[in-house]
């Protein structure tokens, strides 16, 4: 028997709708590429979506087309996102920081029809738009004023040709299951992947991400979401936000603790998200000028592992909440949060941090177990560590254009290609990526356990473990260490202070001092890298 309620997709663009009708005036404010803070509401970025959507379609776009962005967090890079979705299309965020030979590639895999771009990268457009043959209009996104000389043809002023548009257009009707849209992950363990979101699981993330033991967001937010737009969806910012009707505050190219700072204080924002780096950064700039956060109250951190130094320092200085998240790009982004459940919410201190050093627990639409290399499920204590696997309605089924990927397998468990443990309370901890745990002698060493202690050496600023080939045990840890400016930590310091935190026979066997250590685009660590330059290390 069915049910009698009524059949009402979830369609992204209701998301923008909503906004528009029950918080019209909430503003969305940017840091423009041109220089000034500029400013709007939820209405008007509806009205400019809706022109959006009935232009492209003038420019001959039709439903399915992949519409690629290559551009920072605006309110411009939201029209562009939702007005793209209400024609039927399927915005194709470009990570800029990555190669261009790679950038191409990308494009010319999802066979992109037209291209929205901030002015920072038309030089970086300029040099691959000709091996994209797919590609029609570019849109820069700027008013004619601003438009520089530039080689490339078709390319048009965004004010200027929304301008054309009078917003009298009407949403496509959409299945919920439509593709809404895409991003490639950035390819940290190989060839880059498409995923392809749908309005459906768009719209389920984001809710799923609002809940109060997600982020937690409500009208009296005002949120500013670092992680860019580009890299894994901003988390679902850009949908969570206007669906609760939060002010936005979007800060454009800069990302520096000054800038980031700045709009922090000046706006008064309550909640803000981002990588690690970029907290790295604000904290050296408070540090630098005695600045305090009087307006925040949460930030949410992941991407990589948050080290406790950052939780430390985010709570006890400045008395911000931080709550640690994990995810990935398939997964919408969003995996886990560590949100303090009532078991643990009298643990003070280090204990409490223990906790927060964890990855966290899944929200309602997140299925988690961890198992070993024969699917067998492990038990949820703290302690075990295997494969960790995931399911739910807004995690991907096949990469675009290869279904038969190997990491979507059993019983429709995606394989998350992270080592985890999961403890009885369902706090889950990564330990490691399975292609940078270390095998000594049969048993595994996590390498994020071993770097987040290290990098509580004083001396310390960044460190990274790998595997070193050893003819007794196959493998055992170095310990690679960039230290702070002015200080010349010794090996055995560094040794002696990890010495009874961890296992004895987890112990690195040596540490290498280096002036850096390689990042992807998305400022992980790219152990691959540091392996082959090790490779003919000798361990003592
Ligand atoms: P990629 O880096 O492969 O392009 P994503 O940007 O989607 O892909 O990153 C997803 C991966 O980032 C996860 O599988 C995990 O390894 C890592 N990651 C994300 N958040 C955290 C976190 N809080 N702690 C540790 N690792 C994390």
């Amino acid at each position: 028997m069915l049910g009698l309620m009524q059949e009402w997709p979830l369609l992204c663009h209701k998301i923008l709708d909503h906004a528009g009708i029950q918080h019209p005036h909430r503003e969305v404010v940017s840091r423009s590429v041109e220089g000034p803070v500029v400013r709007t509401t939820y209405a008007e970025l509806r009205l400019r979506a809706l022109k959006l959507a009935q232009r492209l379609e003038r420019d001959g776009c039709k439903a399915g087309d992949r519409i690629a962005t290559m551009a920072w967090n605006t309110a411009r890079h939201m029209e562009a996102w939702y007005g793209i979705m209400g024609m039927g299309g399927v915005y194709h965020t470009l990570n800029p920081r990555l190669f261009p030979d790679q950038i191409a590639w990308i494009m010319n895999h999802a066979e992109d029809r037209a291209l929205f771009v901030d002015l920072t990268f038309l030089p970086l457009v300029e040099k691959i738009a000709a091996s994209v043959p797919s590609l029609g209009r570019i849109v820069v996104l700027t008013d004619a004023a601003h438009l520089p000389q530039t080689t490339l043809p078709n390319v048009v002023a965004y004010e200027e040709w929304l301008a054309e548009a009078d917003g009298d257009y009407r949403w496509k009707d959409l299945g919920e299951n439509d593709a809404a849209g895409m991003c490639y992950t950035s390819g940290t363990t190989g060839e880059p992947k498409g995923v392809l979101y749908s309005h459906r699981s768009n719209v389920l993330h984001a809710m799923m991400a609002c809940m109060p033991d997600a982020m937690g967001i409500s009208s009296r937010d005002v949120v500013l979401p670092v992680v860019p737009m580009f890299h894994a969806n901003a988390w679902g910012l850009a949908q969570s936000c206007p669906m609760v009707g939060a002010k936005m505050v979007m800060p454009g190219g800069r990302m520096d603790g000054a800038s980031i700072y700045e709009l922090l204080d000046t706006e008064k924002v309550s909640f803000t998200a981002a990588v690690p780096t970029v907290w790295l950064m604000l904290l050296q700039h408070l540090e630098e000028t005695g600045k305090k956060l009087p307006y925040l109250n949460k930030v949410v951190i992941g991407g990589s592992a948050c080290p406790r130094a950052i939780t430390k320092k985010f709570q006890e200085n400045y008395g911000v909440e931080v709550v640690h998240a994990w995810g990935m790009t398939e997964m919408s982004p969003l995996g886990s949060l560590c949100t303090i459940k009532p078991e643990y919410a009298a643990l003070e201190g280090d204990a409490r941090l223990d906790i927060e050093e964890k990855q966290g627990h899944a929200p309602f639409g997140v299925e988690m177990q961890v198992t070993d290399d024969n699917n067998t499920v492990l038990p949820w204590d703290g302690r075990t560590f295997g494969r960790l696997k995931v399911r739910g309605p807004a995690v991907a089924r096949a990469y675009y254009g290869d279904a038969g990927s190997e990491q979507f397998g059993h019983e429709g468990w995606f394989d998350t290609g992270d080592v985890a443990h999961i403890d009885p309370s369902g706090y889950m901890q990564i330990t490691d990526r399975a292609k940078d745990v270390i095998k000594s002698g049969g048993e595994w060493i996590s390498t994020i356990e071993l770097e987040n202690l290290a990098v509580g050496h004083p001396d310390v600023a960044e460190a990274a473990v790998i595997g070193v080939r050893h003819s007794k045990w196959d493998e055992r840890p170095l310990l690679v260490v960039v230290r702070k400016p002015g200080k010349e930590p010794a090996r055995e310091d560094i040794l002696a202070f990890m010495k009874d935190k961890v296992a004895k026979w987890w112990l690195p066997d040596d540490v290498a001092f280096v002036e850096e250590i390689p990042h992807t685009a998305t400022g992980k660590i790219q152990k691959s890298v540091l392996r082959k330059q090790f490779r003919d290390y000798r361990l003592p």
